[in-house]
């Protein structure tokens, strides 16, 4: 355990940011930089079947040390940071036996770490967090998750005394950009579920997401000289203005919280002759969210009969909930569960509002529930990360092992 600190340091210097508008994978080249490092500390501590694909996706096994037939099961996190904040030349503070007052970040820049804005560090007196200088961001999101993952093999290599089965581990690239289960070879991983160890603070167990579509709405409108239009232009601003007031006013992120669903118009170009609206549809429920995607059609068929055909409504799939893959393996989340309260953790199980890579993959045959790596704030210069809920998400690891060997067949 403890390498557990210096291995998170090493790797969180290392920048890893991708790239959404790259189109290689991985994103960036310099992704690379930490998988090979990476490889060569899996086959260091003696894990066995270490791969690096041409797409840069890490695989390794911890071999079954138990006679009894236990299911392979694997541990993911992904090697990138967000493209939101830069995450190049990142100096980790560490701050030891945190008091529980403001923790200046960066004294010359006057970037302040304070309970007062950030209340959770309150549960942390007394700890070792690690912060940013305030000029990065941290990257505990998601190298915590991969030092845990390490670590944790490394404890069970070297505590030949605890039995397992199979445990095969990955390390992803470009989960950031949303692409990080796009080319991760499922069938190769040959794991009957999995956990991503990608969630936020100490306790996080998560196994429902949105069900996720974007849409593009393109109107084309009918210019004239404005002093003798009537009867003729049609604007395409006005279209579009028409098309949105036909959208429910308070299902939009800034108004739901938990499993309220929303429409999130992000984008609006346009002039007379066309405009393009661009949104995206959020539901964690299959119904509402189909209610959602026919709500658009409507408001489309609706313009098109009143003006003619000027409106035309293109609707992406993007991810689903992972709730009804999951379900169907519900002791998958249990042993999760039974993992961390017989560690004294109390599980927090909520709804994600978003997406993981867990989720992708639970559609492609590896269900795939959340756990915490630790962090808070991520994605910016205030995220940190308390060692302790590092050290507990190693132990969760390695009794979640143990647990899948004790209790299935
Ligand atoms: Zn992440």
């Amino acid at each position: 355990m403890e390498k557990l600190l210096p291995r998170f340091l090493e790797y969180v210097v290392v920048d890893t940011q991708s790239d959404p508008y790259s189109k290689t994978t991985p994103s960036t080249e310099k992704q690379l930089k930490l998988a090979k490092k990476l490889v060569s500390e899996l086959h260091q501590i003696g894990m066995q079947e270490v791969s690096i694909d041409q797409n840069g996706y890490i695989m390794a096994t911890l071999p079954s040390n138990t006679d009894k037939k236990v299911p392979t099961i694997g541990f993911i996190a992904h090697m990138d940071t967000t493209p939101d904040f830069t995450g190049k030349n990142v100096k980790p503070k560490v701050i030891k036996d945190y008091d529980g007052g403001n923790i200046v970040l960066n004294e010359k820049k006057n970037i302040v770490l304070s309970p007062e804005e950030f209340e959770d560090l309150l549960q942390y007196k007394g700890q070792t967090l690690i912060t940013t200088d305030g000029t990065t961001l941290l990257g505990a999101d998601d190298k915590a998750g991969v030092a845990e993952i390490i670590t944790a093999m490394e404890y069970l290599l070297t505590h030949p005394e605890i039995k397992h089965g199979k445990i095969r581990v990955a390390f992803t690239p470009d989960e950031e950009i949303g692409k990080g289960a796009h080319k991760f070879d499922v069938e190769k991983f040959g794991a009957e579920w999995a956990y991503t160890v990608d969630g936020s603070q100490i306790g996080e167990l998560e196994y429902e997401n949105f069900n996720a579509a974007s849409a593009a709405i393109k109107i084309k409108g009918k210019s004239v000289h404005p002093g003798y239009a009537k009867g003729k232009m049609v604007n395409a601003i006005g279209l579009a203005n028409e098309f949105l007031s036909l959208l429910p006013p308070h299902e939009i992120p800034e108004k739901t919280s938990g499993i309220e669903g929303f429409f999130h118009v992000y984008k609006i170009t346009g002039d007379v002759e066309s405009a393009e609206i661009e949104l995206i549809v959020r539901d964690h429920d299959l119904e509402h969210f189909e209610a959602r995607k026919n709500l658009l059609s409507d408001i489309e068929d609706k313009l098109n009969t009143k003006y003619g055909d000027y409106v035309s409504l293109v609707i992406e799939e993007q991810y689903r909930n992972m709730r009804e893959k999951v379900e169907p393996v519900f002791h998958i989340v249990e042993i999760a569960e039974e993992a961390m309260e017989s560690l004294g953790i109390e599980p927090l199980i909520k709804p994600i509002r978003g997406g993981t890579d867990g989720s992708q993959l639970s559609f492609m045959g590896l269900p795939c529930p959340n756990i915490f790596a630790g962090g808070h704030n991520f994605h910016g210069r205030y995220e940190y990360v308390p060692l302790q809920s590092m050290e507990k998400a190693v132990q969760v690891i390695v009794k979640i092992c143990e647990l899948t060997a004790i209790q299935i067949r």
